[in-house]
C-alpha cells in the first residue's frame, strides 16, 4: 500500500498534455482532429478551470515501458511506417503522418508522468489531454485511431515501478475498449469496468475475455438512465468489492447525444454524475486517486462541454 497523498492535495488535479498533439492529423476531414485538443483547452480556461489545475509537459514514453503493454514485433512494426512525408495508412481509419508516432510517444508519456505525479502525492488526480487515443490498440497492433495503449502502460507503469497491485480501468468511451481487454484480460490485479454501444466497433466485447472483464454493452437510442442503471448496479457494486488502490479512466466522450460517431444520448450531466461515481469509489477506496485519459469525443462542443464536466468534478468545481 502507497502513501496517500495528503488530504490537501487530494483534489489538486494535474492537466497534462504536449504541443506534439497539434502535429498529428490524418487528413482534413479525420474526425480525430487536432481541433478536438483546442477545443478542450479554449473551454477549460474560459470557464476558468485551467487556472485550477497545475499544468505539464507529457515526456515521450520509453521503449521500455511501451514494452510491458506491447510486443516488440509491434513498436517494430509502427516504427517502420512512419512516413517521410504524406501517409501512411495503418488500418482503413487510422493514418500516420511524420509527427504521429512522436505525438503518440508523448500519449503514452503522459499516462506515465500521470502515474508517478499521483503516487507520489504530488497532486490528487490528473486529466491527459492527449492524442491519438489508445484504448483500440491491443498487444499486437494498432486500430481504430490508436497506435500505443496509452491507459495500459500507464497502468502497467503503476504496477511494475510501483508495486500497486488492485487497478481499476473504468472506460465510458461509446466503443468497447478491445485493446485494454486484450492486454489486461486474466490480469488478476486489474479489474476493468465498460459500457458500450452494441452493435457498433471494433464489434467486440459482448463476451469478456476474462473474469476482471466486466463489459456491459449498451442498446443503441438509450440514454443516460441506461448508463446509470448500468452503473449502479453493475459497476459500482464490482468495484467496491475489487477496493482498488488507483482508478484509471479511459474517458471517451463520443457516447454524447451530439456525436455522430454512434447512437447514444449522453448529455453533459451525465458525464458529471458517472465521474462523481466513479469519485466516491476512489474516495473510498483509493485515497481520491484518479488518473483519467482522453479517448473519443468528437462532436467539439459537446466534447468541450463534457470534459469540463469531467474535470470539474474531479477538482471539486462541480457537484453532482
Ligand atoms: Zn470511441
Amino acid at each position: 500500500m502507497q502513501a496517500f497523498p495528503s488530504a490537501l492535495n487530494m483534489s489538486i488535479t494535474a492537466y497534462i498534455t504536449h504541443p506534439s498533439f497539434f502535429k498529428h492529423e490524418m487528413g482534413v476531414d479525420h474526425p480525430e482532429c487536432p481541433a478536438r485538443l483546442e477545443v478542450i483547452n479554449d473551454y477549460l480556461v474560459s470557464r476558468g478551470l485551467l487556472g485550477l489545475m497545475p499544468c505539464y509537459e507529457a515526456p515521450q514514453v520509453t521503449q521500455q515501458q511501451l514494452l510491458r503493454a506491447h510486443s516488440a514485433r509491434h513498436l517494430a512494426e509502427l516504427a517502420a511506417m512512419v512516413p517521410a512525408t504524406g501517409y501512411a495508412q495503418v488500418d482503413p481509419d487510422t493514418r500516420m503522418n511524420p509527427s504521429s508516432l512522436i505525438a503518440a510517444r508523448h500519449a503514452a508519456g503522459a499516462a506515465v508522468l500521470a502515474t508517478d505525479l499521483v503516487i507520489t502525492g504530488e497532486v490528487g488526480r490528473a486529466f491527459c489531454a492527449v492524442r491519438p487515443p489508445g484504448h483500440h490498440a491491443t498487444r499486437d497492433a494498432a486500430m481504430g485511431f490508436c497506435f500505443y495503449n496509452n491507459v495500459a502502460v500507464g497502468i502497467r507503469h503503476a504496477q511494475r515501478h510501483h508495486g500497486i497491485s488492485r487497478i481499476a480501468l473504468v472506460d465510458f468511451d461509446v466503443h468497447h475498449g478491445n485493446g485494454s481487454e486484450d492486454i489486461f484480460a486474466g490480469d488478476e490485479e486489474v479489474l476493468m469496468v465498460s459500457t458500450f454501444q452494441h452493435a457498433l466497433y471494433p464489434f467486440l466485447g459482448q463476451t469478456p475475455k476474462g473474469a476482471n472483464m466486466l463489459n456491459v454493452p449498451l442498446a443503441p437510442r438509450t440514454g443516460g438512465e441506461a448508463m446509470r442503471k448500468a452503473v449502479e448496479e453493475k459497476w459500482l457494486p464490482a468495484l467496491n468489492d475489487f477496493r482498488p488502490e488507483l482508478i484509471y479512466i479511459s474517458a471517451g466522450f463520443d457516447a454524447h447525444r451530439e456525436d455522430e460517431m454512434a447512437n447514444l444520448g449522453w448529455m453533459d450531466g451525465d458525464y458529471a454524475w458517472l465521474t462523481a461515481r466513479i469519485l466516491d469509489v476512489a474516495n473510498r477506496h483509493a485515497g481520491g486517486r484518479i488518473i483519467s485519459t482522453l479517448e473519443g469525443g468528437y462532436a467539439l462542443g459537446a466534447l468541450a462541454r463534457s470534459v469540463g464536466a469531467h474535470v470539474g468534478v474531479m477538482i471539486g468545481a462541480i457537484d453532482a
